[in-house]
């Protein structure tokens, strides 16, 4: 039976405003806690939705405390950050972006949601959707890169993967698009800090994932704890109510982040919490999370006439609609009932698809004279380095319920996979401190072996949240393990783990071959031997540029070339005196096993474009390869970035196998805004770039006219 809203007039103000708060329960938890007797205030119908408890007991047992215990017994639903798997976790959302493998974005997803499902969980806050072109900040790991197109269809694939056609279903959850909006776009790449970018910047760059996640049917919203022209999105009604629920359509709930309708006293928009929970609710924020502002502001908000009774029953019947949607009013127990976990085959299965993500993530930036895959050469093997051993690092930020006991580390993944190899270690440094005493006793190790692999890089908790950088380098002093390991002049692989894209101009120049593992997830030392090995072959791709050097950042393809391109040869034009633009790789830039090469660039001119090119594999193995298509419109009413990525596809060649390909853009996909932001297609000439990665050398190109 539908949901009667004469609902409404039996509950008490305190009851409404208990729907629209949400309360953290358990284990895990980014902000203070407030004191509080949480379940007094459950008892009381003050709590309408709970995070971070999971597990089938703890679950039905608050449940029964929400139908049993209050007056009205209307049920609870329970969130949870499941950002990159839930118990089995995955690569990091960063890493998962540059597989640039839509199958896998949604079989990870719908693989995450129901393991949270299972343990009694409704809602989770990913994915998150913003976009990272500086690495300095800490959340471009738990991003989709640099790229607005990628980033859509990346959007597209987790809300499919987690809500498949309809969140209610058994072992789905209901999705929430998050940082809504323009997050990634910290000044200076400091977490939390104020943002300033053009209109134009808005509209090109940071709504489109959003738009994709909306337009396929993401059930839920959190804005960004950031602002935008000094608005703070918790209170950003042109953000909240006109793009996303009048030009979009959003039906959905808005959920606040932790704590940050409060912070609307700090940010200075708000001079007490009544004002801060009306700016709030009246910009659109259905549920507060944690600011207790609804609860002990919007009484006050009420009498002083800064919000409307309407609109806070509005807010109220939407999460009742939610929740019935969920079908907690027919059977409250759904998803915490029975004792039974999955199947031990369930959870096996699980492990599998962790291991491909893993595979699939990793980025081969460098292997020269072929060093990899090395297969069975070696007798003994050296494998040193702070992040050799330890499992939990290799989960990443953020690993909800992932536990190190269960993750998988490369020592222990170079053990199983190669029985036959003497495997000897030494850790040489620790991630971040300053004793060098190991020093020594790694060189040694490695002199002992035939080949090094030297496992450097960041600790999990070195990205995230309230984790950025200002230095984007190795840490402690891995940099001087590197050297003295590197002097040995053996065979040296480096693997490299990390939440964003580090500086480490030494290890590019001397190690023979570089891997970007991110953070592989629980089967990271599997899937990390599967690629060494060559069992498997590395198919990922940068989802963003590699800078040199921190003093390049934010650094992305996409910039305009302004009006003084760099030019080595004259001075005046834009460039640094002591580096060079180019970054230390590419957008897209991954490496691979085989030899697939491009050609035969050919373009319909019709009523779409029709871009067609052949790809060969010229190598003796199969291989991936990931296509990129960009464009560049010379002459434009308003300066177009130097490229613009339209198309992407993977494809995977058998040994010596062509194919051929075609990409088509109608005119629609090549409009763009004009002087005031108007969508326009504006005929003439246009370049179309195809290829392996935005490195304009790389890419085969044609300019064609087109009107
Ligand atoms: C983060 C959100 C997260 C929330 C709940 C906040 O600190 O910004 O991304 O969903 O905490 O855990």
């Amino acid at each position: 039976m539908p949901l009667d809203p004469a609902i409404l007039n039996e509950m008490t103000l305190a009851e409404k405003i208990g729907q629209l708060t949400m309360v953290t329960a358990g284990y895990a938890t980014t902000g203070p806690i407030v004191a509080g007797d949480t379940t007094a205030a459950l008892k009381a119908g003050r709590i309408g939705s709970l995070f971070n408890l999971w597990g089938r007991d703890a679950v039905r047992a608050a449940q029964r405390q929400a139908v049993k215990e209050t007056r009205l017994g209307i049920p609870l639903f329970f969130g949870l950050d499941v950002i990159h798997g839930f118990r089995t976790i995955f690569p990091i959302p960063l890493a998962e972006t540059g597989a640039f493998d839509i199958a896998l974005w949604e079989r990870t997803a719908m693989e995450a949601a129901a393991e949270a499902a299972a343990e009694g969980i409704d809602l989770t806050f990913t994915p998150m959707l913003d976009i990272g072109r500086d690495p300095r900040w800490g959340r471009i790991a738990e991003g989709i890169g640099e790229d607005p197109l990628a980033g859509a269809r990346f959007a597209r694939a987790k809300v499919q993967g987690l809500q498949s056609r309809d969140f209610a279903g058994d072992g789905r959850l209901a999705a929430c698009a998050k940082h809504f909006v323009a997050y990634g776009a910290v000044t200076a790449g400091r977490d939390y800090a104020p943002v300033d970018i053009s209109r134009r910047t808005l509209e090109e760059v940071y709504l489109p994932p959003f738009h994709a996640a909306v337009a396929a049917g993401v059930a839920s919203l959190m804005p960004a704890f950031t602002d935008l022209d000094g608005v703070p999105l918790s209170a950003n009604g042109d953000m909240l109510r006109g793009v996303l629920r009048d030009r979009w359509g959003f039906e959905g709930i808005v959920i606040s982040d932790y704590g940050a309708i409060g912070e609307l006293i700090k940010h200075g928009v708000a001079g007490d919490l009544a004002e801060a929970a009306a700016l709030a609710l009246n910009a659109g924020v259905d549920i507060d999370m944690m600011a207790y502002a609804y609860e002990r502001g919007l009484p006050d908000a009420l009498d002083r006439g800064l919000v409307a009774m309407a609109t806070l029953d509005a807010a109220v019947m939407r999460v009742l609609r939610f929740k019935e949607h969920l079908g907690l009013f027919d059977d409250p127990y759904r998803r915490c009932s029975g004792s039974e976990g999955e199947t031990a085959d369930r959870r096996a299965s699980r492990r599998v698809a962790a291991r491909e993500a893993g595979q699939r993530s990793l980025v081969l930036l460098k292997n020269e004279g072929g060093l990899l895959p090395f297969g069975g050469r070696h007798r003994r093997l050296a494998v040193i380095g702070p992040l050799a051993d330890a499992p939990a690092e290799m989960l990443g930020p953020w690993a909800s319920a992932g536990k190190g006991a269960d993750a998988v580390s490369v020592l222990a993944g170079l053990h199983e996979a190669l029985p036959a190899v003497d495997i000897v270690h030494a850790e040489g440094v620790s991630i971040a401190g300053e004793d060098r005493a190991g020093i020594a006793a790694a060189v040694e190790v490695a002199r002992s072996a035939d080949g090094v692999i030297l496992c450097l890089g960041e600790a999990a908790a070195m990205s995230g949240e309230a984790a950025s950088r200002a230095r984007i380098d190795l840490p402690g002093c891995q940099e001087e393990l590197f050297a003295a390991v590197a002097e040995t002049g053996k065979p040296l692989v480096v693997l490299l783990f990390s939440g964003r894209p580090l500086s480490a101009p030494d290890v590019f120049a001397r190690a023979k071959a570089v891997l970007a593992c991110w953070f592989p997830g629980s089967e990271a030392g599997r899937a990390i031997a599967d690629v060494l090995t060559g069992a498997s072959s590395p198919v990922g791709r940068l989802p963003v540029t590699w800078p040199r050097h921190v003093g390049q950042v934010p650094i992305y393809f996409a910039a305009r070339t302004g009006g003084r391109p760099e030019n080595p040869a004259d001075k005046y034009t834009s460039k640094y005196l002591d580096l060079p633009n180019a970054p230390e790789f590419p957008f897209g830039h991954g490496l691979g096993y085989g030899d697939i090469a491009f050609s035969d660039l050919a373009v319909d001119v019709g009523e779409r474009l029709a871009i067609s090119l052949t790809a060969s594999n010229r190598g003796e193995r199969d291989d991936e390869v990931v296509v990129f298509l960009f464009i560049r419109d010379p002459v434009a009413s308003v300066a177009r970035p130097a490229l613009e990525l339209k198309d992407f596809t993977r494809l995977r060649l058998a040994a010596g196998e062509s194919l051929r390909l075609t990409f088509t853009l109608t005119r629609g996909r090549l409009s763009f805004l004009d002087q005031r932001l108007q969508p326009v297609f504006e005929g003439g000439d246009l370049e179309i770039l195809v290829g392996p990665s935005a490195d304009r050398a790389r890419l085969l190109s044609t300019t064609i006219t087109y009107r």
